[in-house]
C-alpha cells in the first residue's frame, strides 16, 4: 500500500531558487540541520538554531542540503521561501 507524504514537495530546482530561510519557534536544538548544512545553520549549545549571517551566499550551492534539513527537522520549524529563477 502506498504511503502519503503530507509534507509539501519542493519546487522544481531549475525553475526556482531559495529566496529566504528561517527558523520558526519550537526548535529543540538537536543540531541535525547543522550537521547537514553547517554553512547555513548554526546551533549553539542549549540555544535555538539560527540561520548563519552569510547563509544566503550558500542558498544555491547548498540547496539540496538545505531542503534535506527542512524535510528532516524533527519538529518541522525550518521554513524555505522560493522564487522563480527569472526574478
Ligand atoms: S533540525 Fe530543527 S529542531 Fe534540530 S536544531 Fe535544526 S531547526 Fe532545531
Amino acid at each position: 500500500m502506498a504511503t502519503h507524504d503530507a509534507r509539501p514537495k519542493s519546487p522544481r530546482v531549475n525553475e526556482t531558487r531559495i529566496q529566504k530561510v528561517w527558523i520558526e519557534a519550537g526548535c529543540i536544538s538537536c543540531q541535525l540541520c547543522q550537521d547537514i548544512a553547517p554553512n547555513v545553520f548554526r546551533v549553539e549549545d542549549g540555544q535555538d538554531c539560527v540561520v548563519q549571517p552569510e547563509a544566503a551566499r550558500h542558498f544555491r550551492g547548498s540547496r539540496e542540503d538545505i531542503e534535506q534539513a527542512a524535510r528532516d527537522c524533527p519538529v518541522e520549524v525550518i521554513k524555505l521561501e522560493f522564487v522563480p529563477t527569472q526574478q
